[in-house]
Order: structure tokens, then sequence, then C-alpha cells
């Protein structure tokens, strides 16, 4: 069975996670503390403190929500009481922000920088923050093309062209399917001119949420998908040379009739 998609959650269940700060994955952690207070006039907003039981770790991390994520039962250790989250809850998406933010779920092949800028584009984004997650994701995809010296300068402006830089990306990795740098390259914001006096309009949520998509299914095409193709062969050539060196020490003819049909 596939479980590699809960290396891409926070929260696995209510007892394990995926550690921001030491990285490791499926470990456990306790509710250190809970707090709420009034979002709005009718909107309560629940904290959650959260530390890694991981030894030598013990970092603590807060996470934001709406809803009261946590259930009746208590868990008592040294002389502590602990809540927990309810069993049997999708955490990951009742959270609307995280600090520190999730970026490690995004592989980690792929430009810190890059992957740290649409994690925060993400977090703004469920906090209905659009200016702001624009704004990261902008300068997320800029931060890519700069990464990859992929920096095409207009000679007229002496600034960045947008389209003929992601076309320089694309020639830097044929590989990937062209139409996601083309999709890239479209987006009309990016291209047009006040982007670089500032004065541009924020993208609504739905269009935010399908840009970051496409530039977080880039990304993986870019720096994972190869990466993992050269695994495979490194695991190839491994298969190999047993092969090889079983054929100069036994007898092949052998091994063929021992072979379970
Ligand atoms: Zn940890």
């Amino acid at each position: 069975m596939d479980l590699s998609h809960l290396d891409k959650k926070y929260f696995i269940d209510a007892h394990k996670y995926n550690c921001p700060f030491c990285k490791r994955n499926h470990v456990t952690y306790s509710m250190v503390d809970h707090f709420a207070f009034n979002w709005g006039d009718k909107k309560i907003c629940h904290g959650y403190l959260i530390r890694c039981n991981s030894d030598g770790c013990e970092k603590v991390s807060m996470h934001l929500s709406f809803k009261e994520l946590r259930e009746g039962y208590v868990e008592y250790s040294q002389q502590r009481y602990y809540s927990r989250f309810a069993e049997n809850t999708d955490i990951d998406k009742f959270l609307f922000f995280s600090q520190p933010t999730s970026y490690f779920v995004l592989d980690n092949r792929i430009p810190e920088k890059v992957r740290e800028l649409i994690y925060e584009a993400e977090n703004s984004r469920r906090s209905n923050f659009l200016v702001g997650a624009s704004a990261c994701l902008r300068k997320a995809i800029y931060e890519l093309l700069e990464y990859e010296k992929a920096i095409v300068k207009n000679s007229k402006t002496g600034h960045a062209d947008y389209q003929e830089s992601i076309k320089s990306l694309k020639t830097k990795f044929p590989a990937v399917a062209p139409e996601l740098f083309d999709a890239l390259g479209q987006i009309q914001e990016m291209v047009s001119d006040n982007v670089h006096e500032g004065s541009w309009d924020a993208w609504d949520s739905p269009k935010l949420t399908t840009l970051i998509e496409l530039t977080k299914a880039t990304l993986h095409e870019m720096y994972v998908v190869p990466a993992e193709r050269k695994d495979r062969l490194g695991v190839l050539s491994q298969l190999k040379s047993v092969f090889s060196s079983s054929k100069n020490g036994k007898d092949e003819e052998e091994q063929i009739e021992t072979k379970p049909e």
C-alpha cells in the first residue's frame, strides 16, 4: 500500500505528525496548550500548541483553527495534563494557519526559498489574505527564475521580461511537459508592465489556488521526477551488478533449473 501521501501532511492523526523542526516523519507529539479568542463578533479562533516528542527536538509549533478540534480525552503525564485532537479527524483540513508553515512537505529537492514562499502563499490564501498570497506566489516564481539563472531582461526597460524568462526556463528543462511552462508564462498579471510599479490586483481565491497548484506541479516535474528516475536507474545498475556477479560465480544453468515456476 502506498502511504507516501501521509508524508505530505502536517498531522497524520491524533497521535502522529511530520515535525517541521527536526523534519522527522510519523513522530508522536503532545498538545501542550490550547487557547481561544474572539476573532470577530461571532467567530471564535482556537490555537493549539504542539510539541514534538522526538528526542532532542521537543520544539513547539502553533496552529490556528476556527473549529474546536479537541475531544474530551485528557492524558496525564509527568504532572501535566495534555488534551488531544479528536480521533478520526482530518486535522490539516481545519487548520488555516500554522507556524512554522508546513513548507517541508513540499519535496526538499525543490529549492528551499521557493518552497517557503509557496507555503507562505498557501497559508495566506487559507487565511484569505489574498494580497499577501498573490505577492508570495509572484515572489516564488521570480525566485525560481533567479535560482535557475533564467531571468531575461528587456533591453529597453531593463526590467525582467517575464514571458522570455519562463521560455528560457523551459529550454533548461526539456524533460518537463512544455504545457506547464506555457501555462505559467501566460499568467496575465505577471506579464503586464504595472507589475514593476507594484500596482496590481490581487488574484481571487479560486484563481490563486489554481496558480499555486500549477506552480507546485511544475516544481515537482522539475526537481522531483528526474531525481526519482535517477534513483530507479541506480537500483537498476545495482541489480545488473548482482546478476553479472552471479553469472561469474555460479553455474547459470543450475540456477535456471532451480527457479520455481
Ligand atoms: Zn521534532
